[in-house]
């Protein structure tokens, strides 16, 4: 990856007195993932696929059926690693003036992060207390720290408020990293993303077909092997945001 090292004053408005080191990665985008879903779908359709939607996948007869249930992974009669952990996202009210070129910002250290998203901020951080389970209520309780930390790190959004959040599982494995490849007679995972499966899909979506249809994959796969939990060949992912 193209990601350099980087004075952080060359992002406008950031207080960055306190920083020491920053990177940054100038070919990192965004994308918008329910409007990505779709079009997969539609193009899915277009090529004579058939989709049934509101179905339960463990319903259909089918030679191989793909877990990809996100945080329900776990509800495929084969005993998956995974927890449902519950994150959410918080927008800010309208904010005068943020530049277009205002980067992702990430804290290292706190995990607190937020970008700009038209002319609010995205803002997001893992809670003190991890909340495990299905509960996807929004905890308005952080939110007076969460804007703190904003006015801190990025003094032009100081006296902002919370417009609007939302919340949504991830699906932990304990090393973080998904488990892809077979699970049991006619099961193959592709679940367990811990948080960071949009970015990740285009590639894993592409190396389950080729596993599925030709019993290989360019990318190796073996990694994500359910196996590894047993085998104590885990390599966990630290930077979960
Ligand atoms: C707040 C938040 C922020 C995130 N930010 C990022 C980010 O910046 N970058 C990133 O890469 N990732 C991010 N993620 C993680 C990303 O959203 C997930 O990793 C990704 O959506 C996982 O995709 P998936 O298809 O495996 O599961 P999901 O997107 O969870 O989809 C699973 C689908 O399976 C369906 N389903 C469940 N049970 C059944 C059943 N029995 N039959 C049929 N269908 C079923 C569900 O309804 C759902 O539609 C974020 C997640 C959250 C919650």
């Amino acid at each position: 990856m193209p990601v350099e090292r980087v004075d952080p004053r060359f992002v406008p408005g950031l207080a960055a007195d306190d920083v020491l080191g920053a990177v940054f990665c100038a070919t990192d985008g965004v994308a918008d993932p329910p409007a990505l879903t779709r079009e997969v779908v539609r193009r899915a359709a277009a090529l004579g696929i058939d989709v049934q939607e509101r179905t339960d996948a463990r319903e259909l007869e089918r030679d191989v059926l793909v877990v990809a249930a996100g945080a329900y992974s776990g509800d495929f009669g084969v005993d998956l690693p995974i927890r449902p952990l519950a994150r959410q996202l918080l927008e800010t009210a309208p904010i005068e003036g943020l530049p277009d070129e205002l980067p992702m910002v990430i804290e290292a250290e706190s995990g607190f992060h937020f970008r700009r998203r038209d002319d609010c901020l995205r803002i997001a951080m893992a809670d003190v207390e991890p909340r495990w389970g299905f509960d996807e209520t929004v905890d308005e309780s952080v939110f007076a720290d969460r804007l703190e930390r904003l006015a801190d790190r990025y003094p032009p959004a100081a006296g902002t408020s919370i417009a609007r959040a939302w919340a949504g599982l991830y699906d932990m494995t304990p090393d973080a990293h998904p488990i892809i490849g077979p699970v049991g007679d006619g099961l193959y995972a592709a679940c367990g993303f811990s948080g960071h499966g949009f970015m990740q899909s285009p590639a894993v979506g592409r190396a389950v077909a080729e596993d599925l249809l030709h019993g290989e994959s360019t990318l190796d796969l073996s990694p994500y092997r359910l196996a590894r939990f047993s085998e104590g060949s885990t390599f966990p992912e630290h930077l979960v945001l």
